[in-house]
């Protein structure tokens, strides 16, 4: 397939900041697998550019994903939103489909896929601790509850988003409540130890869940990830802990989203050797 015709597809990634994005690299590496006539390419768009920006490039046969900032502007513009978007509030991929345009949240897919491949299953019976009350943290939810865990304990720095997260998604296979604070977890243990915060983004940064906060933990998964694994997923690796970061999320979340603009399986393999290798 020659790199670009005039039947080329654009898929696009609209967010601000998107310099950092690894999606560009395994997308195309699955379009090369797939043999399709696309280029996905990584645009940084305002809040202004955006609607009009994933309006004009879904119009003209394209598709694409959304990031930080714009998932929940995205939400509130794609006609027919999926399941994932209505619970969420947020919409990470986008294309148009019998003239409207459709968008998902695969992050939730994504979640529940890298909670299986830590786990070697689902999240199942499990109790869960869950660090963050963002975006992110709403999408691992979903997972978990749709895996059915036993519980879900979140803690977030801004104690009445956790508090505001766990009414919202009141479950009733599993105990969804939020925890006051930081003490009310000493010594307590967990199944699985899900960080949805930012912290471990930045070097230098504390980590998400400080090994004298004495919490116990069977397996941790941290949806960030970095060039290298994050510090915390070292640590506890490093005292034998099941854990690890934010890739396996990221791949599995690309994969669904390619398979909602082609309506096939995307090729795992080719992307995930486009990703930097992890032990
Ligand atoms: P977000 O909506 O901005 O939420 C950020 C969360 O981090 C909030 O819960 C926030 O707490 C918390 N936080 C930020 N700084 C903190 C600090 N210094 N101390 C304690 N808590 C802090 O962001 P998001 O979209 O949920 O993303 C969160 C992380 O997940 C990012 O690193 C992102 O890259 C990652 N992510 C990964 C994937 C993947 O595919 N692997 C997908 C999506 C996101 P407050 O509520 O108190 O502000």
């Amino acid at each position: 397939m020659p790199v670009s015709s005039a039947h080329t597809r654009l898929v696009a990634l609209l967010g601000d900041p998107v310099g950092h994005s690894l999606s560009p690299a395994f997308q195309n590496a699955a379009f090369r697998a797939a043999d399709l006539d696309a280029v996905y390419l990584a645009l940084r768009c305002d809040a202004a550019r955006f609607p009009g920006l994933m309006h004009g490039i879904a119009a003209a046969g394209g598709a694409g994903n959304v990031t930080i900032p714009h998932k929940e502007a995205a939400a509130a513009l794609v006609q027919r939103p999926s399941a994932a978007v209505q619970r969420t509030g947020a919409c990470n991929t986008f294309w148009h489909e019998a003239g409207a345009l459709h968008g998902d949240n695969t992050d939730v897919a994504g979640a529940a896929a890298a909670l299986c491949a830590l786990l070697g299953g689902p999240v199942t019976g499990l109790r869960v601790l869950l660090l963050g009350a963002g975006g992110a943290a709403r999408a691992a939810l979903c997972a978990l509850l749709d895996q059915q865990a036993a519980e879900v304990a979140i803690c977030n720095r801004s104690v009445h988003r956790a508090a505001e997260l766990a009414e919202r998604f009141a479950d009733p296979h599993t105990r969804v409540h939020a925890v006051r604070t930081r003490g009310d977890l000493r010594g307590t243990q967990w199944g699985c130890v899900v960080n949805a915060t930012s912290v471990g983004l930045r070097p230098g940064d504390p980590l998400p869940l400080s090994d004298e906060a004495e919490v116990r933990a069977d397996a941790a998964l941290d949806l960030v990830y970095t060039p290298q694994e994050t510090e915390w997923v070292r640590r506890l690796r490093a005292r034998g802990v099941p854990a690890a970061d934010g890739l396996e999320m990221l791949l599995q979340q690309g994969a669904a989203a390619f398979g909602r603009w082609w309506d096939r399986p995307a090729p795992l393999a080719a992307m995930r050797a486009a990703l930097p290798a992890r032990a």
